[in-house]
């Protein structure tokens, strides 16, 4: 693995892996295009950081980290996320991907082996807005790794960032009806768009809030 895909490092986060101390390292490139990605200079940049400096910090930290977030951008666009999963499971890490779900050949390849120990899966859009909302139609591949992460025994999230002019209530009633539909039973997580600075599509604050009451869903709706 002398490729260098990683953008940047989170050397500390209380925020990102459920009850765990985590780094974050984050992967250049994505082949979504989302509107509010608020990551612009990560999905159009160059990765620059090896995966044997990011191991060796691993090491370095291993008394004080429990977890390692792998995000980005995508980061199962990286052809050998397997063997880097492998390696920080032997360094004695748990590791969560954040996926926009684009793959599920790689992640299928990845519970096969059990190289991963929490997905946080990202359900950008119903069906006939997602092209509109991501920039590109993986509607399907979304399910399938849905599909897969179900049938396995990986504990995961499946999210959706809300914008109240691009996602309605009604979107997110669809999307929480195909979750249960397929046998979801944890919490679907919103996440409200954060205005930075600069996303994507030069996306602004919504004129008008999300209406999370007008939200109808067989499962748990959550907020973040
Ligand atoms: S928000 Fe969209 S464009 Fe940005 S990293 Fe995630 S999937 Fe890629």
């Amino acid at each position: 693995m002398r490729e260098s895909p990683i953008y940047d490092i989170t050397p500390f986060t209380m925020l990102d892996y459920p009850d765990s101390l985590a780094a974050i390292a984050w992967f250049a490139g994505c082949n979504m295009r989302c509107g509010y990605c608020y990551n612009p200079h990560i999905v159009l940049g160059e990765g620059r950081i090896a995966t044997e400096k990011l191991l060796e910090f691993l090491r370095k930290r291993k008394d004080k980290l429990e977890a390692v977030v792998l995000s980005g951008g995508e980061c199962t666009n990286f052809a050998a996320i397997g063997e880097l999963c492998a390696e920080i499971k032997k360094i004695g890490y748990k590791v969560k991907i954040d996926t926009n779900g684009s793959r599920p050949e790689r992640l299928s390849a990845l519970i096969a082996a059990k190289a991963i120990d929490y997905v946080a899966l990202d359900f950008k859009a119903p069906r006939e807005k997602f092209r509109e909302i991501a920039g590109a139609d993986f509607y399907d591949q979304t399910l399938q790794s849905l599909r897969l992460l179900i049938a396995s025994e990986i504990p995961f999230e499946a999210r959706t960032t809300i914008h109240s002019a691009l996602l309605t209530p009604a979107d997110i009633s669809r999307i929480a009806e195909v979750l249960c539909s397929e046998g979801y039973k944890n919490n679907y997580c919103l996440q409200n768009f954060v205005a930075a600075k600069k996303t994507l599509g030069n996306l602004g604050k919504p004129a008008e809030k999300f209406n999370l009451a007008a939200v109808s869903s067989p499962i748990k709706v959550v907020l973040r």
